[in-house]
């Protein structure tokens, strides 16, 4: 049986950098299905799909071949055999992934292959729904989360120390939004599992937090 850490959070939480700490330590693999989800959002933009039209995205979706590989222990998204891993992390592919996350048949697609992996492998998966629906029996189940204000300023840091000029309140404004959608859908809505161990970064270090998860594993 392989051992499954859940990592689940509301946007900007510090959930990627975590779980890659945690993983490295553990020797599992990290799957980041948030990559798996903007990869079908990038697609679907390609492909000039209207964000609120289900039926298109529905029709669609299912022509997004998506996998992902391991190169030098860091995950690649390939979409349709393409390397998408440089063009996903934008906020146009975010708010097409929330908003198209929300459709059954995009989610049934990717669910399947994030269990599949699961299942063959340790891992650290961090999401939505993966202590919800995802690995419901997953050993160790964390909901990371921070306020929204600590979450703008990290991603506010981190866009500048790449040289990106922004908004901080336009940040925290697509961040809430982002979160309200992803609380309020009907399918596996964001939600912190019964059994999840709730952490609350605001106030602590990663190395804390990386801590803190590494103690709940036994
Ligand atoms: O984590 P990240 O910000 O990359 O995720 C982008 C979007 O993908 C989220 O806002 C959410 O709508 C969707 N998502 C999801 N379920 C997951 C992971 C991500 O619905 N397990």
């Amino acid at each position: 049986m392989s051992y499954q850490i859940a990592i689940d959070g509301p946007a900007g939480a510090g959930k990627s950098t975590i779980a890659k700490k945690v993983a490295k330590t553990k020797g599992f693999i990290y799957v980041d299905t948030g990559a798996m989800y903007r990869a079908m959002a990038y697609y679907l933009l390609t492909q000039g799909i209207d964000p609120e039209n289900a039926d298109d995205i529905e029709a669609n979706c299912v022509n997004a071949d998506i996998t992902i590989c391991y190169e030098n222990g860091e995950q690649v998204v390939m979409l349709n055999g393409e390397n998408v891993n440089g063009v996903i992390r934008n906020e146009e592919v975010g708010n097409m992934a929330s908003s198209s996350s929300k459709n059954p048949k995009v989610r049934e697609r990717l669910t399947i292959l994030q269990k599949e992996l699961a299942a063959k492998n340790n891992v650290v998966m961090d999401g939505r729904d993966i202590g919800t629906c995802v690995l419901p029996n997953a050993d160790v189940k964390v909901y990371l989360t921070a306020s929204a204000k600590v979450r703008a300023k990290r991603r506010y840091d981190e866009l500048s120390a790449k040289g990106v000029s922004c908004d901080i309140r336009q940040i925290e404004e697509d961040i809430i939004k982002r979160d309200e959608q992803d609380m309020n859908r009907e399918i596996a809505p964001l939600k912190q599992a019964e059994d999840a161990v709730l952490v609350d970064s605001s106030d602590m270090t990663i190395e804390e937090v990386v801590q803190a998860i590494l103690d709940l594993c036994r």
